[in-house]
């Protein structure tokens, strides 16, 4: 990559902004009093979970879980496993998985499916974007936040080889030549 790539803008700050207040204003309604826990899959998420958890004004809980998906390319291997587990008990809580984007949706597809078997009251997923045209598996997505098309995206802690992870814009990165 490097000098062959480019940058260019396709959700403003202002509009990631609009879209997690939205999302936490519907997060908030059906959260309310229900003491959940919200799990932010490692390391995409970071940026948005703070954004999110800072407008939600309830007692919550917050954990990480970091899967092996991309390593450094742009393809997913489709190979998927737990890299950094969960210190939390599941069983009997409600449980709010917080995306970064969900693309061919292996990787959520494997992580709701992991959290189901340990028997959560309610197991819900919040993406802050979603790549529906690349959908291998289905996956239903509660909280969806921005619709994005066929590209690669970084920017607003989403990487290309943990570069871009710092910008406050969701850029595609596109290759030229
Ligand atoms: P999936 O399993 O849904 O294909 O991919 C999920 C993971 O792939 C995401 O959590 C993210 O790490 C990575 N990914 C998929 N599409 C993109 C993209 O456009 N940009 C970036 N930076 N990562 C992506």
């Amino acid at each position: 990559m490097g000098s062959q790539s480019k940058l260019s803008i396709l959700f403003t700050s202002e509009e990631i902004e609009a879209t997690v207040s939205k999302l936490a204003a519907e997060i908030r309604q059906d959260y309310l009093g229900k003491h959940p826990i919200l799990i932010g899959v490692l390391k995409g998420s970071f940026m948005f979970m703070a954004d999110l958890i800072r407008l939600l004004d309830f007692p919550l809980e917050v954990e990480f879980i970091r899967l092996s998906s991309y390593g450094g390319g742009r393809k997913s291997s489709g190979k998927i496993k737990v890299v950094q587990g969960l210190q939390s008990e599941v069983r009997g809580r409600h449980i709010l998985v917080i995306e970064d984007i969900v693309d061919t949706g292996l990787t959520t597809g494997f992580l709701l499916d992991y959290l189901g078997k340990k028997k959560p009251a309610s197991l819900r997923l919040c993406a802050l974007t979603d790549k529906p045209s690349r959908r291998k598996t289905p996956v239903t997505i509660d909280y969806r936040g921005l619709t994005v098309p066929d590209k690669f995206i970084v920017g607003y802690g989403l990487d290309w080889d943990e570069k871009f992870r710092y910008l406050p814009d969701i850029c595609v990165l596109e290759n030229e030549g």
